[in-house]
């Protein structure tokens, strides 16, 4: 087996458990730094070099795409789709996972539960937007944000209206929400491998932290999902059509909703909370998908 993991940083976590368990295999893995890579295009042929070598075709790929970098990431991603090259995760449903409204679009449409969600332009007046949304406290999110950077909570409506009026004024894209209350800082992070949960872990917030994200000071604890949140979070991922994802839900009165379906989901926190090989199961995922074509460089 050829496996090439896309990824910018060979020294991450995630990174090195994808290598680690795929050396375990026996098989042939290279960390391929994807903004290193250029594709050929021409009639009937696909090539693709990398540090101005061509590149022998994998068998298979895991993308490892930054979400800064989604544009030319994908675009590779979809060059080695069209060598017939395995993908754990497809060009497109990266791209689609990207895009929070996109992705509420979708998860709406498959009757998937979530914060009721307002997306309005500055030609709509706050108050309306406000009233539609079911009133204060509501969340604030900025399209462009990731990790919970561009995530407000805003609770009076006075506030409210200074805050939309001044996001109107410069033109950003926001989502307004309603605010989950009872979810207290907490989220749920199920980890999907082709359709399947294969570990699960409660994030906190820092004390009086409305967000969850690590990246936020959160702390993760290894969580035992509902019969409820499991078939959600299958159901997401199914959804957004990601082989391999991370399907964020916080807890509500009326169930889990979903947050976001991260295409490149953190190796790091679930590991470390659950002790389980989730870089393992990946690479199962793998074995069952590609009939081996390129010989083993490695025998045992
Ligand atoms: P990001 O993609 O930047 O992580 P999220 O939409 O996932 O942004 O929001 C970050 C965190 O904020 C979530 O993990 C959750 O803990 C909290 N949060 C987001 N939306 C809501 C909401 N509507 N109600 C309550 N908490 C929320």
């Amino acid at each position: 087996m050829r496996l090439y993991i896309l990824s910018r940083n060979e020294e991450l976590y995630s990174t090195r458990r994808l290598v680690e368990a795929a050396t375990q295999r026996d098989w042939e893995v290279r960390v391929i730094d994807y903004l290193k890579c250029s594709i050929e295009i021409m009639k009937g042929e696909l090539k693709i070099n990398y540090l101005g070598e061509e590149l022998p075709k994998p068998d298979a790929i895991i993308p490892r795409i930054g979400a800064s970098r989604t544009f030319y990431g994908t675009a590779m991603v979809r060059h080695f789709e069209m060598m017939d090259v395995f993908s754990v995760t497809g060009s497109l449903a990266i791209k689609r996972s990207r895009d929070k409204l996109r992705s509420l679009q979708i998860l709406s449409k498959k009757s998937i539960d979530m914060p009721k969600t307002i997306f309005a332009s500055n030609e709509s007046s706050a108050n309306d937007v406000i009233a539609l949304s079911g009133g204060t406290p509501l969340v604030l999110k900025i399209l462009e944000g990731t990790q919970g950077v561009g995530v407000v909570l805003v609770e009076s409506e006075k506030a409210a209206k200074s805050v939309l009026d001044a996001f109107y004024g410069m033109d950003v894209n926001l989502l307004v929400q309603e605010f989950i209350e009872e979810a207290n800082g907490s989220d749920i992070r199920a980890f999907v491998v082709d359709g399947e949960v294969v570990g699960a872990m409660k994030r906190q917030g820092a004390e009086g932290e409305f967000r969850s994200n690590l990246h936020q000071g959160g702390t993760a604890t290894a969580h035992k999902l509902t019969r409820k949140e499991k078939s959600t979070a299958i159901a997401a991922a199914k959804a957004m059509g990601l082989g391999v994802c991370g399907v964020d839900m916080i807890p509500s009165k009326r169930g889990p909703l979903v947050m976001e379906v991260n295409s490149s989901p953190g190796l790091e926190g679930i590991e470390t909370s659950t002790k389980l090989d989730i870089a393992g199961k990946i690479m199962d995922y793998i074995e069952r998908n590609v009939e081996v074509t390129t010989t083993p460089t490695k025998k045992r």
